[in-house]
């Protein structure tokens, strides 16, 4: 390993990084054409919140839903204006009541969360595996009551869920799962597309993530009923409901969830470049974990068996007793260094203070303190310890999402680890 005994930056020694990396951008002509293209033809969404044809949406929504399914390998794709729309929707179609309670990890977005709140159910969190910061099954089946309904897992960062472990339980228990696969686009578990593989997932469109149109967001299932109750909460589902003959009224309380035709035809077009995107992303992450072998107490990411990652944050594990330093002092030393996108910890959910307070909906505690609500939920520090201490101590996550890295920026990112890893003595101090 090439030492690099310089003096770190943030002991004022030179910068590792002195130029700013090329912004990701996943838009190109193709886009610009595809936009262009409808926004000369007027029709800029063509969704009507009645029982006639264009109850489905206009030209584009319903190509890029068609495509959708082409490329998930799946019967029914349903866009959304986004993937948080997308979770409400899907938590209402499985047909969760109020006071149900669905598992749910705390390494997410809060929309995954806060989308069974939406229903006035109840979210449980569960522990998350420490090398793929998703939700840990064993934990998932300890946190199983009378009132557990379904599990909302996430692919986090871009790595499959268990989801044959949690599909098995799911099975046992006699629940529905839910994927989110927002991070996880294109990514394959045994050769099966994630997102594909639970009653109902689905992907994020937002600006941040691999493929996008600003906002957006796609729902995939194979299950028909599951399917046309998403096109009805996507769409006013109480407007339509009498006229297209529908009688299981549960949940059938709509909005305005629908994708409109200049985000369905950016789609289309980013949708075939999805794979080029991830593996980029896949060639880069690995250089990275290539140029990283040999720094002791670092952990990089795991891929498991027949997995592949999409690496939407590329996580690290600090081993912060052996090394001696704090995650905190390694943190500022790489930042220091000129090391952009690097988040000290991650995040957990239950910590927020809508959990620690429980008030939600109001401000007297609904739904935790209504009759909905048929125990009570246990919120506390110390409940997931695994998550807990990932995210207080040793998780260091580089976020990949934000650049276009190519082979000299990976290279100077793994000068920058070296150089800090070379002064640990010193940054211990
Ligand atoms: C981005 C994201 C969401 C929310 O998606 P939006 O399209 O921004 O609403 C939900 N869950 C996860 C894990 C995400 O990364």
């Amino acid at each position: 390993m090439i030492m690099n005994t310089e003096k770190l930056a943030l002991h004022g020694g030179p910068k590792t990084i002195t130029q700013p990396f090329k912004r990701y951008n996943s838009m190109g002509k193709e886009e610009v054409d595809a936009a262009k293209e409808v926004v000369e033809s007027g029709v800029l969404s063509q969704f009507i919140g009645c029982w006639e044809p264009d109850f489905f949406g206009g030209s584009k929504v319903q190509a890029f839903e068609r495509a959708c399914e082409k490329y998930f390998g799946v019967k029914h794709a349903v866009t959304v204006n986004s993937w948080t729309s997308g979770l409400v929707a899907a938590i209402g179609a499985i047909g969760i009541e109020p006071g149900d309670e669905v598992i749910v990890t705390p390494w997410t977005m809060c929309a995954s969360a806060t989308s069974i709140l939406h229903w006035n159910a109840i979210p449980v969190f569960a522990d998350i595996e420490p090398l793929t910061f998703n939700l840990d099954p064993k934990s998932v089946e300890a946190n199983i009551t009378p009132y557990t309904k379904a599990i909302m897992a996430v692919d986090i960062f871009g790595h499959s869920c268990d989801i044959d472990a949690l599909m098995e339980i799911a099975q046992r228990y006699n629940l529905k799962v839910i994927t989110d696969s927002a991070q996880a686009p294109g990514v394959l578990n045994k050769g099966r597309m994630t997102g594909t593989l639970a009653h109902v997932g689905g992907y994020s469109l937002n600006y941040h993530k691999h493929i996008h149109t600003g906002e957006g967001g796609i729902l995939v299932t194979d299950d028909s009923d599951i399917c046309e109750r998403l096109q009805l909460i996507r769409n006013h589902a109480e407007a339509v409901v009498a006229d297209k003959g529908v009688t299981n009224l549960s949940n059938m309380i709509g909005h305005n969830f629908r994708l409109g035709e200049i985000e369905s035809a950016i789609g289309i077009e980013q949708l075939k470049k999805l794979d080029g995107f991830v593996a980029g992303r896949q060639q880069a992450a690995q250089r990275l974990t290539d140029g990283f072998r040999g720094l002791a107490g670092l952990q990089t990411p795991i891929v498991k068996d027949g997995c592949t990652h999409a690496y939407y944050v590329y996580p690290l594990i600090l081993n912060v007793d052996l090394l001696g330093v704090s995650r905190g002092r390694i943190h500022a030393a790489l930042e220091a260094e000129g090391v952009v996108g690097l988040a000290a910890g991650f995040v957990n959910v239950h910590l927020l203070p809508m959990y620690q307070n429980k008030i939600a909906y109001g401000s007297s505690g609904f739904p935790w303190n209504s009759d909905i609500c048929k125990r009570e939920v246990n919120y506390a520090k110390g409940i997931c310890p695994i998550a807990e201490t990932l995210h207080d101590k040793t998780f260091l996550g580089f976020e990949m999402c934000l650049h276009e890295l190519n082979n000299h920026d990976v290279d100077l990112i793994v000068l920058a680890f070296k150089k800090v890893w070379s002064n640990l003595a010193e940054l211990g101090k």
